[in-house]
């Protein structure tokens, strides 16, 4: 394929992406969004495939096959409370990916570079190395934390920020021993040392992160399979690459800085590990004094009926029961009543970026009855009703009234200010955090016990009878 069709489809590919994170920022466009960004990948992969590989297409196209068997089945299979876990697996795989790739090029015995060129070659192989190991165990820990195969309670090791400086420190000072290796024609070992700290790095990491503060990790692997992407891009001088890498890079950098300022919190304290734990309260051992006044679905669909404003308060439990359809017929029973029914979304609710937009999406809620956490907050005081579906975490007033809880100051839905809060869960344990919520206890908590679709399904019958 001549060098001209590669180069501009690669320009078509780079702007369907831009187009497709323009799209991405909208629920009306982002399925548009979606389609350009899938255009774009295809354009991408056969401008690649038939443009630059010039030999081995067996293995290629057996890679291919493979890996687009493994992409459908697991896209079909994964439920929607699966998604965050499969995005930080599939990050790992990013991660691999730029490792491989890096000791593939510098063991490539075709490579023709020399002085200055060499150098700069030999510094991208290093750092694509080095992001792609931090980010391929980091994203494997952080899928185990977000599945709940590994406690999401931070790992404190003594003197941790000491032992983070000493890796840094080493991984920088094995960086100019590589170089000067390299140059006379070896290397191997400084870098090989460099990926198993890298590796190690990436666990302690995400190990040391504290539960409510796990969507900046997230978001920040993100970030990093990005740069990983772009290091192999420079690399292979590949163009697309480089820039789609910094596409994702730069995209995920902006969504941490977003999730740091939603929970009030400082990036590098985040990532320097266990916020809010050190000299006050453990996560989950607050003492809570009080009754809960528990009720059930009748009364709680009296509530709703006898009220005037409504704010429904979805977290992770609502994706986990699925209650999402059951909640917008709510709605709409409660609109065609006259009642003014509002969804109150915080950004952090659920275990990934905006998973309560795409379930009420999902589940035909209009978009115009949606609000984000700030645009909502100050009118909590005239509300009749909040209904706190599955959420924990994000209503808890501890944030703001326990000076060492491990969540203190991040910013919360305060529904606790409105008449009523009705609240469905299955128990009284602990959200993600770990951290028990005084708002079970409040005077004006109502407690609907069970799981929220079953429950809702009653309320919904009531409703309707
Ligand atoms: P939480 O995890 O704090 O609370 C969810 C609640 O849902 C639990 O207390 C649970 O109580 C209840 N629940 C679970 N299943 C059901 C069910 N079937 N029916 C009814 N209730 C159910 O969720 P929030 O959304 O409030 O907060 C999100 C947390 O996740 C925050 O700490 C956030 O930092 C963290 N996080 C967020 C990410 C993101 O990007 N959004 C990523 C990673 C972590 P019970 O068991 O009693 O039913």
């Amino acid at each position: 394929m001549p060098t001209g069709i590669i180069t501009v489809s690669y320009i078509a590919a780079t702007i369907l992406f831009i187009l497709a994170l323009g799209g991405l920022s909208n629920q009306e466009t982002s399925r548009r969004g979606n389609l350009y960004g899938i255009t774009g990948m295809t354009i991408a992969l056969l401008a690649t495939i038939l443009g630059l590989v010039t030999a081995n297409y067996n293995i290629l196209i057996g890679g291919v096959i493979i890996g687009g068997i493994i992409g459908l089945v697991l896209a079909r299979k994964v439920e929607m409370t699966q998604m965050p876990e499969l995005v930080a697996i599939l990050h790992s795989l990013v991660g691999i990916a730029a490792v491989l790739v890096g000791y593939a090029n510098f063991m490539d015995p075709a490579s023709h570079f020399s002085g200055v060129e060499k150098t700069i070659h030999d510094v991208e192989t290093y750092l694509g190395i080095l992001i792609g190991a931090v980010t391929f165990t980091g994203s494997v820990i952080a899928f185990g934390k977000l599945s709940a195969r590994i406690t999401s309670k931070p790992l404190l090791l003594p003197a941790r920020h000491w032992l983070n400086l000493i890796l840094l420190i080493s991984v920088i000072w094995l960086c100019f021993d590589f170089l000067d290796q390299s140059a006379a024609g070896s290397g191997i070992v400084p870098l090989s040392i460099m990926t198993a700290i890298a590796l190690v790095f990436g666990i302690h990491m995400v190990m040391a992160i504290g539960g409510a503060d796990m969507p900046v990790v997230i978001s920040m692997l993100n970030s990093y399979s990005g740069w990983a992407a772009a290091a192999t891009g420079f690399m292979l001088n590949n163009d697309l690459l480089i820039v789609t890498g910094a596409l994702v890079g730069s995209s995920g950098a902006i969504l941490s800085y977003i999730m740091c300022r939603a929970m009030n919190r400082k990036f590098l304290a985040v990532i320097a590990g266990g916020f809010g734990t050190s000299g006050g309260v453990p996560a989950g051992s607050t003492e809570e004094a009080g009754e809960v006044i528990s009720i059930n679905a009748e009364e709680a669909a009296n509530l709703l009926a006898d009220a005037s404003e409504v704010m429904i308060i979805p977290g992770y439990g609502m994706a986990v029961a699925q209650a999402q359809h059951i909640v917008y017929e709510i709605t709409r029973i409660l609109r065609e009543k006259g009642v003014n029914v509002r969804f109150g979304i915080h950004p952090v609710a659920g275990r990934m970026p905006g998973h309560m937009n795409v379930l009420l999406a999902e589940a035909k809620v209009p978009y115009d009855i949606v609000f984000e956490m700030d645009e909502i907050n100050e009118d909590f005081p005239d509300i009749d009703v909040s209904v706190v579906i599955g959420a924990n975490d994000i209503v808890n007033p501890s944030a703001q009234e326990v000076p060492d809880s491990p969540i203190a100051g991040m910013p919360v839905l305060e529904c606790w200010k409105g008449k009523t809060t009705i609240v469905l869960k299955r128990s009284m344990a602990t959200g993600y955090a770990g951290v028990d919520n005084p708002l079970f206890y409040k005077e004006n908590t109502r407690m609907l016990f069970g799981d929220a679709k079953d429950s809702l399904e009653n309320v919904l019958a009531i409703l309707h009878s």
